[in-house]
């Protein structure tokens, strides 16, 4: 399908023509781990479904599309996304991310990597003099995230790569948060864009995936062999479930924002919160470079709660509709105690977060009813 249809359009259609066998409209589920072969060698393309499945292959062509890259991998998770970018390093080379990157890729880089001889060095990446100076020699990789989790902070991918691609290092953007709907890292200089489709990609919080896109054809040719080779890949199913999410994804990025916005601006005037972390709010600070990077502000909000530590548990206790969980971008509302729950294990490191913060991943109920929900939380 032609690249040049737009985003919402390829987001249905792309890689995802009609089925050549029955001309079924969604691409189905080819539950198969093997393909016959006509001779020796000789077949469609599919040999052993770690190497190939046509739903994946689907998958993986509709989200290069909307990253505007050339080529998508699919992967088991977005650890092992992750972790399949790390293939490309060697023991002795040296790696920066930010002081306050997804929890699992800290663990991930300092308790497994760095037993591989991959140091990995956590800057600060919205100083700019703090990230040049944190280069050495030997730096191959900045991994970027934005906005970052849990305090949405927005790094410059444009200035971030400027600087790495001048010292010899990749450019890998973690773009989970803000989805390709909003920002589009490979436009902005990154060699690498990853995912977890667990989340927005997938929508509806029924699957574990994982992506990597690039236009890189080294990189992608190297990728695909580790692909391969170590065979975290995601089964058809859960292809298929990420596929399906994807096709509404613009919608509900919509809804997503336009709820959180509203959720932002009423937890700023409350007089129970202490600060709320938003970068669609005007002093947010990095409410410019997202507006010049992002095409909208995302559906995550995070906020302080007056009182410390119990005030922040028992809000999260209380709210009915918005749920108290781990994990986020899916349709319905999520509430998160970071300190306590998905950011428990960074306690005594420098990725530490503040007891008080409360983490919302703001669903596309009707806002007011999660504007009530946080009130009668937050009164309670
Ligand atoms: C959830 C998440 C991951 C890890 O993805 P899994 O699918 O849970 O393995 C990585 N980065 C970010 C920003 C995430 O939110």
């Amino acid at each position: 399908m032609s690249s040049s249809y737009r985003f919402e359009t390829r987001a249905i259609h792309h890689g995802q023509e009609p089925d050549q066998a029955t001309g079924a409209v969604i691409v189905p589920i080819y539950q198969t781990s093997t393909y016959a072969q006509e001779a020796p060698g000789i077949h469609k393309g599919y040999e052993y479904a770690r190497t190939g499945n046509p739903t994946r292959a689907a998958l993986e062509r509709c989200l290069a599309s909307l990253e505007e890259g050339a080529f998508g991998l699919a992967f088991s998770s977005g650890m092992a996304a992750i972790t399949a970018v790390s293939y490309l390093l060697s023991p002795g080379d040296h790696v920066l991310a930010p002081n306050d990157v997804y929890g699992g890729t800290y663990r991930y880089f300092v308790r497994v990597l760095g037993r591989y001889g991959v140091e990995t060095s956590f800057v600060d990446m919205t100083d700019l003099d703090q990230l040049e100076e944190a280069f050495t020699p030997s730096t191959r990789l900045v991994l970027v995230e934005t906005p970052t989790n849990p305090y949405l902070k927005i790094l410059d991918i444009q200035a971030i790569a400027e600087i790495a691609h001048r010292r010899g290092a990749l450019v890998a953007v973690d773009n989970t948060f803000a989805t390709p709907y909003f920002q589009k890292p490979l436009l902005l200089g990154a060699d690498l864009v990853v995912h977890s489709t667990t989340k927005y990609l997938g929508g509806h919080s029924d699957v574990v995936g994982g992506a990597v896109i690039t236009s890189n054809v080294d990189l992608y040719e190297t990728l695909k062999f580790h692909q391969n080779a170590v065979g975290a890949v995601p089964g058809p199913f859960d292809c298929w479930l990420v596929l399906r999410g994807v096709k509404t994804l613009a919608i509900r990025m919509e809804r997503h924002q336009a709820n959180a916005s509203q959720v932002a601006a009423f937890l700023r005037s409350h007089p129970r919160v202490e600060r709320v972390y938003y970068p669609g709010l005007p002093d947010h600070p990095g409410y410019e470079v997202a507006r010049r990077q992002m095409s909208g502000f995302g559906g995550m909000v995070s906020f302080r709660v007056k009182g410390g530590k119990e005030a922040a548990r028992r809000v999260a206790s209380q709210t009915r509709i918005i749920l108290l969980a781990e994990s986020l971008g899916g349709v319905e509302s999520l509430i998160d105690h970071p300190a306590s729950m998905t950011h428990a294990s960074l306690e005594g490191t420098p990725l530490q977060v503040e007891e008080d913060l409360l983490r919302l991943s703001v669903g596309i109920e009707h806002p007011e009813d999660l504007i009530e929900d946080l009130e009668q939380a937050l009164m309670g």
